[in-house]
């Protein structure tokens, strides 16, 4: 059984869900450690946007000042670290690092994202959150009006194109392939000035991440400033399968409205548990995570 210093809450991820409910957590003098590999899903986009009053800062940026302020709070402890393996001792969980560190803690929070992803296609992986883009939120005002692309087939194509032809009048569908739309779909596309493209896709053509042409099959090329696109993504590790926690159909880790998972004790907050990713929910919903895990020690310890 463990001997050492026990956290209230271990954090894994320290990222904007994490190091939003370690500060929330600080403030309610909670003993908080926060585990955290370095490896935010925006790390390589240039400039955030659409976060309340840091609209266009760095990614990088905006971890800093994070962390820069939770060094008020003495009790909170920041590491670098890669949490690879979780158990439930008793009434405390276990957190095992790559690393070979051992930590103890009353209650985890999994704030560890999500992992997209990338189709091999060349160029996409370098462009990526660069002028390959997930959202219009984040991105869409920057590139406005401009020549745009949507990858997309099918029903999820048809409703992505009709989301971004309203930032721009001059976009078109690259269905990658035969195109799966109904004839509905098409009809509608055509008439709002999209033009659909179905040569599959080989090659994005860019300079340090900039597009601006895509290669398409048949020897076709089309010139762009930017192309939206939306890739699978799974849980990084397998850390809330080790703890036991239920996943929705999406692939998420099923949460209630306070962050709570399936399993007693264990919370999840951030792009791992909400399906709409963006820095202001990512934020929130650990400032939320954060203070049920502190009613959860109050009701315990009153
Ligand atoms: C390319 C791109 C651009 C984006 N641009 C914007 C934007 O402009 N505006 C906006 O509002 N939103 C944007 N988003 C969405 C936003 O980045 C996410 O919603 C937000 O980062 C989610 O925060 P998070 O803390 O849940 O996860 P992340 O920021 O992904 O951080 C997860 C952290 O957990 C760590 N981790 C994972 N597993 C472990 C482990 N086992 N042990 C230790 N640490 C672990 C990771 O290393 C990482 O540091 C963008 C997303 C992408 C992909």
């Amino acid at each position: 059984m463990k001997t050492d210093f026990v956290a209230d809450v271990v954090i894994i991820g320290g990222s904007t869900a994490g190091l939003s409910a370690a500060l929330t957590l600080g403030r309610a003098m909670r003993r908080v450690v926060v585990l955290d590999g370095g490896q935010p899903c925006n790390r390589q986009t240039p400039h955030s946007h659409n976060f309340f009053t840091r609209d266009g800062e760095t990614p990088a940026q905006l971890l800093a000042l994070g962390r820069a302020q939770l060094q008020a709070y003495p009790t909170v402890h920041l590491q670098t670290a890669t949490v690879t393996q979780a158990a439930r001792k008793d009434d405390l969980f276990q957190l095992t690092t790559a690393e070979g560190q051992t930590f103890w803690g009353r209650r985890v929070l999994l704030a560890t994202g999500v992992h997209d992803q990338l189709p091999p296609v060349p160029g996409f992986a370098e462009s990526w959150g660069i002028s390959v883009l997930h959202c219009p939120y984040c991105h869409g005002y920057e590139v406005s009006g401009q020549a745009l692309g949507v990858l997309g087939n099918g029903d999820m194509g048809f409703e992505f194109a009709r989301l971004i032809r309203h930032w721009t009048p001059d976009l078109q569908l690259f269905t990658n392939g035969p195109s799966t739309l109904s004839a509905a779909q098409v009809t509608q596309l055509v008439a709002h000035g999209v033009r659909i493209v179905e040569a599959p896709l080989i090659e994005i053509e860019h300079s340090k991440g900039q597009l601006h042409h895509l290669r398409l099959a048949g020897e076709l090329r089309r010139q762009l400033t930017a192309l939206y696109a939306r890739v699978p993504f799974v849980l990084p590790g397998t850390l809330a399968q080790q703890l036991g926690c239920e996943l929705t159909e999406q692939g998420l880790i099923r949460v209630n409205e306070v962050g709570q998972t399936s399993v007693p004790g264990v919370s999840a907050a951030g792009d791992n548990s909400i399906p709409m990713r963006q820095l202001a929910l990512a934020a929130a919903n650990g400032s939320k995570a954060g203070a049920f895990l502190n009613n959860e020690l109050i009701e315990k310890e009153f």
